[in-house]
C-alpha cells in the first residue's frame, strides 16, 4: 500500500503518484522555495520543484542508488542528476561504460537513454545542505520499494556514498550495522549485491577524493557482478 491506496500498475503511474508527494513538510516547502527564488544562472527557467521520480532501464541489473535532488540540478531539470556538476562527471562515465547513450544530461526530453541502469534515490525532494533528516528517509523508502516492484531483473545495487549505503540496508530490513559502508566495499544483501561508491558529487569530485578512474573501475565491477 502508498500514499493510503492500492498499488500502482506500472512504472508511469507510480510517477504520477510519486511527483504529488507533500509528506516531508521541510523538504516541500524548501523544494518549492528554491524554485521560485532560482539561481541566477537558470532565472529563465521553470523548475521542477517537485519530487524526483526514477530514470532509465525498467530490465536494468544495476541500480544506481544517489542520495536526493540537488536544489539547481534534479530539482529544476526533474530528472535524476540531471543539469549539475554531478551529473556532469556521472553521465561520461556511463557512456564510457557502454551505459549511457550520450556523455551529457541536460533536460527530461534531451532523448538520453540509459542501457541496463536505473537511477534512483533515498530521498526524492531537494533537501537544504544536501541533507535530509532521518525521518525524511523513513518516509521516501516507500517510493523506492514500489519502484523495485517493476525492476524485476536487479543484481547489484551501486550505493553512491554512505547515505544512500544505509538506506538500502534500512529498506532490505539488515541492521545498519551489519556491513560499513567502504569506497569499492561489496556484500550480498539479499538477492542482490551492494556495491559502494564514494558520491559523484561535485565536492569528492573536485578534491580527488573520487577520481574518473575510480569511479570507471567500480562501474565495470558492477557490469562484471551484473553480468553486462
Ligand atoms: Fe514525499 Fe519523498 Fe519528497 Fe518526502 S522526500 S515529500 S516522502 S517524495
Amino acid at each position: 500500500m502508498l500514499d493510503g491506496r492500492s498499488d500502482p500498475e506500472n512504472l508511469t503511474e507510480l510517477e504520477s503518484r510519486l511527483i504529488t508527494c507533500r509528506r516531508c513538510e521541510r523538504l516541500v516547502e524548501w523544494r518549492e522555495r528554491v524554485g521560485r527564488e532560482k539561481r541566477r544562472a537558470f532565472q529563465d527557467e521553470i523548475y521542477w520543484a517537485a519530487p524526483v521520480p526514477g530514470f532509465g532501464d525498467p530490465t536494468a541489473r544495476i541500480l544506481l542508488l544517489g542520495l536526493a535532488p540537488g536544489a539547481h540540478g534534479s530539482n529544476r531539470t526533474g530528472r535524476m542528476f540531471t543539469g549539475d556538476a554531478s551529473g556532469d562527471f556521472l553521465f561520461p562515465a556511463l557512456h564510457r561504460a557502454g551505459l549511457a547513450s550520450r556523455t551529457r544530461s541536460r533536460s527530461r526530453d534531451d532523448g538520453l537513454t540509459l542501457q541496463g541502469v536505473f537511477i534512483s534515490a533515498a530521498a526524492r525532494c531537494a533537501p537544504p545542505g544536501n541533507k535530509p533528516l532521518p525521518q525524511e528517509l523513513v518516509n521516501c523508502a516507500p517510493w523506492l520499494a514500489a519502484e523495485l516492484a517493476f525492476l524485476p531483473k536487479l543484481r547489484v545495487v551501486l550505493a553512491l556514498g554512505r547515505i544512500a549505503h544505509d538506506a538500502w540496508l534500512r529498506l532490505t530490513r539488515e541492521p545498519v550495522s551489519s556491513v560499513n559502508f567502504r569506497h569499492g566495499g561489496e556484500a550480498q544483501v539479499g538477492s542482490l549485491v551492494l556495491l559502494d561508491s564514494y558520491h559523484v558529487s561535485r565536492q569528492n569530485t573536485n578534491t580527488g577524493r573520487l577520481t574518473t578512474a575510480m569511479f570507471d573501475a567500480v562501474l565495470e565491477r558492477a557490469k562484471l557482478l551484473a553480468g553486462i
